[in-house]
């Protein structure tokens, strides 16, 4: 960050200020850990802060400190809007558009508070009077970090900020293995652990807490994976009845995708996933190396993400989306 930006985001919180934090629509382990990150510390610094989620976050994430203070746009349109209304500065963080946060996105256009963007996806848009964009980070936990380094209060810093940061910093680098993941994030991830976030206790509560129906879906979805290995390319299916039949909660397909790339020589994976009640399917894809997902989603599925991990969705029926992909796989030069 500049200097200058430095200084008109201390001019902005020098006085308590009511203040909404933001993650993108369908929240995921950096949207929660930046968003409740930064939440405690604001707090820190005597600000009325409040995490605002466009719609509810997975229970995998409800042991997060807290979270059972985040409010859910979703739920409670009208109250939430006004809370929106009355915030007099604007976090949005791990989004790099304000229509990420859906529905609530026609609430933030209306608002006047200066916008302060905190966010690793490629092609921010300009709506931030402070822009912290770099696709550099594997996750915005770490320029969580970062950012209060720069405003020099690191000595504010403390085991709850710590534990959401690191989460983040876990989920989005997929346990320290994505390419993403540098030394300087090892640096970071050992100060929060010096902070007293416990490594093995997050990891557990994040990964080891599968229902036995979750399990049981996944075992579906392998089921269901197509291999194209004229393409590199492997996809799973999952139709809204298949959800349905595992008693599907929010958060049970995150990271399902990511099995299709550990077939060898797969180096695009794909997931579709029907859902009846918003009329659409969502879709997420993930690669190695150098074909770029965020490239695909944007071009085909109206999306976008990072070169190695993308979504995107279809308002076409599953069968139509995954013909359109088929047809589409041809066409793509998988030897970058
Ligand atoms: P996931 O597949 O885990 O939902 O998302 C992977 C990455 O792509 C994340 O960084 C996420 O923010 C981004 N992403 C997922 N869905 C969409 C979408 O519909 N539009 C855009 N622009 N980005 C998405
Ligand atoms: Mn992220």
């Amino acid at each position: 960050m500049k200097e200058e930006e430095i200084k008109g985001i201390w001019e902005l919180l020098a006085t308590p200020k009511k203040i909404a934090i933001i993650p993108h629509r369908s929240p995921d382990g950096d949207a929660m850990g930046s968003t409740l990150g930064l939440y405690h510390f604001l707090k820190k610094l005597n600000h009325e802060a409040i995490v605002i989620a466009p719609n509810e976050f997975p229970e995998f994430l409800a042991w997060l400190p807290g979270s059972e203070k985040v409010l859910i746009f979703e739920k409670d349109k009208e109250n939430v809007a006004k809370v929106l209304q009355g915030a007099e500065v604007i976090f949005t963080l791990d989004f790099n558009a304000l229509h990420r946060t859906g529905e609530m996105e026609n609430v933030l256009n209306k608002l006047t508070a200066p916008f302060i963007m905190i966010d690793h996806h490629q092609k921010p848009d300009d709506y931030a009077a402070f822009t912290y964009s770099n696709t550099k980070f594997g996750s915005t936990c770490e320029m969580v970090y970062n950012f209060i380094t720069y405003l020099e209060k690191k000595e504010l810093l403390d085991e709850t900020i710590a534990s959401c940061l690191y989460t983040g910093i876990v989920t989005d680098s997929g346990s320290f293995r994505f390419p993403t993941t540098t030394s300087e994030t090892h640096r970071v991830a050992a100060a929060l652990l010096d902070l007293g976030a416990r490594n093995g206790d997050i990891h557990n509560s994040l990964f080891d807490n599968n229902s036995y129906h979750r399990l049981q879906l996944l075992g579906r979805a392998l089921q269901n994976m197509k291999v194209f290995p004229e393409f590199k390319t492997s996809y799973i299916r999952l139709t809204q009845q298949e959800l349905d039949e595992f008693k599907y909660v929010k958060g049970d397909t995150e990271g399902i995708v990511n099995y299709g790339l550990t077939i060898k020589g797969i180096i695009f994976a794909a997931i579709f996933i029907e859902n009846k009640e918003e009329g659409i399917v969502k879709i997420s894809f993930r690669s190695q190396g150098n074909f770029d997902v965020n490239q695909f989603a944007r071009q085909y599925f109206n999306g976008g993400g990072h070169i190695n991990a993308a979504g995107g969705k279809s308002n076409k029926s599953l069968d139509e989306t995954i013909k359109d992909f088929e047809s589409i796989l041809s066409q793509q030069n998988f030897n970058v």
